[in-house]
């Protein structure tokens, strides 16, 4: 495994692998196994003619809270044991200076599946996110690149981002990896308390619950209104947001054959998760 932190590095060695498939996985460090099932599923999609490229690069430009960026675990050592072992063939490994110019002018906004959900409740996140991953797709030049339906808005608007700008990438969508008790693998997740820890779960259990629900017809605000309620008995909780939204458009279910998205935001403390699951209707 090669590891380059400039720009140049990775033009170098990524040189001799032109015209074979680059499987890129974007991160920002703090690796874990949801992280390594992309690392892995990457590898696959490589097969031994590919090549697969990691980036770790804690992204303050869609950090919308200073706190939240001052906080983010980095575990650099770990992370590299991480992609060795998930048979990732180069990591990009930058920091910001090296990154931005001082002057960068310009901005990536993109304006419709961002006005929700997240996008409505973190300014300029994804189009922090979109600035990065463009660049990331422009150094790399990457087949396909791997992203978690974790965050399932991004991977929309990452899926809107190469199709409106004509780049010549293809994003595959990964499971979301979750703990033994329901809890999904978050960098974050480190950072509860342990009787948030110990709470956390009640977001997956609700979710089943919800899916259930829905499923068996009952109507979307209620399903919503039973996710709320679960997470409003939670000591030191506060939702951020439940909604469920049409899974493509991520606005307001207009058809209920279409498959549609329950998302879940809360703080535990000032430890902001989320989560999410599909749902259809089968009566
Ligand atoms: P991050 O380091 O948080 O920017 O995440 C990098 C990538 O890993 C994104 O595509 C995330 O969606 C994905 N990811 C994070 N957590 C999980 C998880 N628990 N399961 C699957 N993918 C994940």
């Amino acid at each position: 495994m090669q590891t380059a932190s400039t720009k140049q590095e990775l033009r170098n060695m990524l040189a001799e692998h032109r015209g074979k498939r680059i499987v890129m996985v974007p991160t920002m460090g703090a690796l874990h196994e949801g992280h390594a099932s992309l690392m892995r599923q990457a590898r696959t999609l490589a097969g031994t003619g590919g090549i697969v490229v990691a980036s770790i690069f804690l992204n303050p430009v869609q950090f919308d809270n200073a706190g939240d960026l001052a906080t983010y675990p980095q575990t650099p050592e770990a992370d590299l044991a991480v992609c060795e072992s998930c048979g990732v063939d180069v990591v990009f490994m930058p920091t910001p200076g090296l990154m931005y110019c001082a002057d960068r002018s310009i901005t990536m906004e993109e304006t419709y599946l961002s006005t929700v959900l997240c996008g409505a409740k973190r300014p300029g996140h994804f189009a922090g996110v979109c600035l990065v991953v463009s660049k990331l797709f422009n150094l790399v030049q990457p087949t396909d690149a791997v992203f978690g339906k974790k965050d399932y808005q991004q991977l929309a608007i990452l899926r809107r981002m190469v199709r409106d700008l004509d780049i010549p990438v293809t994003l595959h969508g990964a499971e979301i990896v979750r703990e033994a008790d329901g809890l999904a693998l978050s960098s974050r997740n480190v950072r509860l308390t342990p009787e948030h820890r110990a709470a956390a779960p009640a977001i997956r259990r609700a979710l089943l619950a919800a899916k259930a629900a829905y499923e068996t017809g009952t109507p979307a605000d209620e399903v919503c209104r039973r996710v709320v309620d679960t997470l409003f008995t939670i000591p030191g909780v506060k939702v951020d947001y439940v909604e469920l939204v049409d899974a493509e458009t991520l606005h307001a279910l207009q058809d209920e054959k279409r498959l549609a998205l329950l998302a879940v935001a809360a703080f535990f403390g000032d430890v902001r998760l989320i989560d999410n699951i599909e749902l259809t209707r089968n009566v």
